[in-house]
């Protein structure tokens, strides 16, 4: 016996969700189906715990995408303040931490309990642990194989994520279904991930692991202010993850420490005033001590300031205003908070999320090749993403 629904959502997750509720909302009869035990796990676990919802800065400019002009109407129909609106609306206290990035104040499942309290609210049927065997289209639309029986619907909605946390249970589904129906790819890959070390550097940075400092990072002309973390394994840290989705194996990042201090001029005038000091005192009232020590030894400077050339210091300030660093890899989907790439959006209609060869088909979320920073733009995007669909579907 064979199950009608007008809208089948693949994946229980971020975009999933918005994506039913709003379908639902148009009286449309909806089904979400998750392989998971439970919904919004990766709302669940995300922003340490408290979910970094949205970023109230949230543009275009804040994602990557071969056609960086594609997310543009998706965000412009839904905005931060929409999904704050929803936010405040069911009471849950939030507060901005740090660069536009909103959190929930007591925990993320405030955000899971709300969506699912609104797709109840539109009628939409949750089933959870159904595995999706095979999807087919035909004369009367979508034929879905599931563990629960034969589903048929007009629209199906792919929100089923990319590949990133395997354990969580991250498939890469989405991108079989677009290769099913002929869609085109952009090849996936980590994103927001730490970066790994050959084994020198990492025996050189090794008395440093758990410091984390405040620098500049850049790749090419892309660069991020945050912390930088050394790891036994490499590189974290905000700054790293975020320029990591920039970053190409075998490509060089920048590393800028100190950004806001001119360190040659700080140096040259600690000389001045007190000899003395060593050049690691004076910098380690601007840096974590280990650090301070490293850049002291590794350029030699152990002796007192007064008897350094001031082309030392020179040279050492230039060196700690572009660190150059040749990372050896990334931690792979192990880790990564994202998936770079993913469904081609030059198959995709930017208003809809349909794909332009196969009516009735969408694919929202991550599994587009859109990405955004980290900061709440991920999330920001499976709300937008899912909107427009779910408006249409
Ligand atoms: P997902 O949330 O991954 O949902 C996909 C759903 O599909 C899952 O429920 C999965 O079980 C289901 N599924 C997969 N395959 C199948 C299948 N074959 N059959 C049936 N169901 C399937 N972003 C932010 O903006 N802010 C944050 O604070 C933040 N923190 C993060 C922390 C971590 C540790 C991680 C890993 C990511 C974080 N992100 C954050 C990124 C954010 O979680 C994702 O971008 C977002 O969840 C993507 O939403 P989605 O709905 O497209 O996919």
């Amino acid at each position: 016996d064979v199950q009608t629904f007008d809208v089948i959502v693949l994946g229980a997750g971020a975009a999933g969700m918005m994506a039913a509720i709003r379908a639902g909302r148009r009286g449309r009869r909806v089904v979400v189906l998750d392989h998971a035990r439970a919904p919004g796990e990766k709302i669940r676990i995300s922003g340490g715990g408290r979910c970094n919802f949205t970023n109230i800065h949230a543009g275009p400019k804040n994602y990557l995408s071969a056609n960086p002009h594609f997310a543009r109407s998706a965000l412009a129909r839904y905005t931060p303040q929409d999904f704050l609106a929803l936010v405040e609306a069911h009471g849950i206290a939030w507060h901005e931490k740090t660069l536009g990035q909103l959190f929930c104040d007591t925990s993320a499942k405030d955000i899971i309990t709300m969506l699912l309290k609104e797709m109840k609210a539109s009628g939409v049927v949750l089933k959870l642990g159904v595995t999706v065997d095979a999807v087919s289209n035909g004369a009367g639309g979508f034929v879905v194989e599931t563990s629960e029986g034969r589903m048929t619907t007009e629209s199906l909605v792919v929100a089923t994520g990319g590949k990133s946390i395997p354990k969580m249970g991250a498939t890469g589904f989405a991108y079989r279904i677009a290769a099913q129906f002929g869609l085109e790819m952009v090849e996936p890959r980590p994103g927001l991930v730490p970066l790994t070390l050959d084994p020198a550097m990492l025996e050189e940075l090794a008395p440093m692991a758990g410091v984390a400092v405040d620098a500049e990072v850049r790749h090419g002309k892309t660069g991020f202010r945050e912390a930088v973390l050394v790891t036994h394994r490499g590189l974290s840290g905000p700054s790293i993850l975020q320029i990591s989705s920039y970053w190409r194996e075998g490509d060089e990042i920048a590393v800028r420490v100190l950004p806001e201090i001119d360190l040659a001029d700080v140096l040259k005038a600690a000389k001045r005033d007190n000899g003395r000091q060593a050049v690691q005192t004076v910098l380690a009232q601007h840096l974590p001590k280990r650090l301070a020590q490293y850049f002291a030894e590794k350029h030699r400077l152990e002796r007192p300031l007064a008897d350094t050339a001031d082309k030392a210091l020179d040279a050492l300030a230039r060196q700690m205003s572009d660190w150059r660093i040749k990372p050896a890899g990334s931690e792979g989907y192990r880790t990564a908070e994202v998936t770079l790439g993913g469904v081609d959006t030059a198959g995709l209609d930017q208003k809809t999320m349909a794909a332009k060869s196969v009516p009735g088909l969408y694919f929202i979320g991550e599994c587009v090749d859109v990405t955004g920073w980290l900061g709440g733009y991920n999330f920001q995007w499976a709300w937008a993403s899912g909107h427009a669909a779910g408006e249409n579907a």
